[in-house]
């Protein structure tokens, strides 16, 4: 399919236009193929908006990681999700108002693409649920090292931006964590750590809080 084919892609974010969207996605090149091989329109136009909406949000989390130094994460952030296990629920269940996600849940009782995601990438906290080292049997959250923990941290930003728009403040991320935050199971250094930093960026901005992560959080 190409760009200038009858179907476009309306999403124009950020001031990057659909075919830049599409040249820097990593995967670009394969989720074409795909996208080409859905037969009706409304199936292939679905699979493009999902294709842009996973691509505007990849550019966001690599724009802040790369602002702390974390090359390598901002490159690689989600790109499970252009793979087909994930990539095929995504553009199936794309609605543009919420996560492919829960609708795969609703209709068939689990999400496959997010049991597929969070067991493989490290910045999701529950990629790092485990039965517990005290020997009692229960599930519970093992230490995450510091450049994941900063990696959600980017990710809760861009996810934020992405849902709010330009109702987006800094104060937005842990507006959205604070609700689940007893709820969700993570390791003591996790929690410190996403809270400090969450909290910062509420209150001082990003320019301090990310200069605090590289300086501090990183150097270490
Ligand atoms: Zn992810
Ligand atoms: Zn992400």
């Amino acid at each position: 399919m190409r760009l200038t084919e009858n179907i476009s892609c309306e999403c124009k974010m950020d001031g990057l236009t659909a075919k830049y969207l599409l040249q820097s996605a990593p995967c670009g090149g394969a989720n074409t193929i795909q996208i080409r091989n859905y037969k009706k329109r409304e199936d292939k136009m679905k699979a493009w908006q999902h294709f842009c909406t996973i691509t505007h949000h990849k550019i966001l989390v690599a724009k802040g990681c790369f602002r702390v130094g974390l090359y390598r994460q901002g490159l690689l952030h989600d790109m499970s999700k252009y793979g087909w296990t994930e990539f095929r629920v995504g553009a199936k269940y794309f609605q543009g108002t919420r996560s492919p996600n829960n609708a795969e849940r609703e209709e068939v009782g689990y999400s496959s693409s997010w049991l597929h995601h969070k067991g493989r990438n490290k910045h999701h906290f529950e990629y790092w649920i485990d039965y517990s080292t005290d020997g009692d049997g229960k599930l519970a959250g093992m230490k995450m090292p510091d450049k994941y923990i900063v990696e959600m941290v980017m990710d809760r930003i861009a996810a934020s931006k992405i849902y709010m728009k330009e109702k987006y403040t800094d104060r937005s991320p842990l507006e959205y964590y604070s609700p689940n935050k007893d709820k969700i199971i993570l390791h003591e250094h996790t929690r410190e750590l996403l809270e400090r930093l969450l909290n910062m960026l509420a209150e001082k901005g990003e320019d301090e809080t990310f200069r605090y992560i590289r300086r501090e959080v990183l150097k270490k």
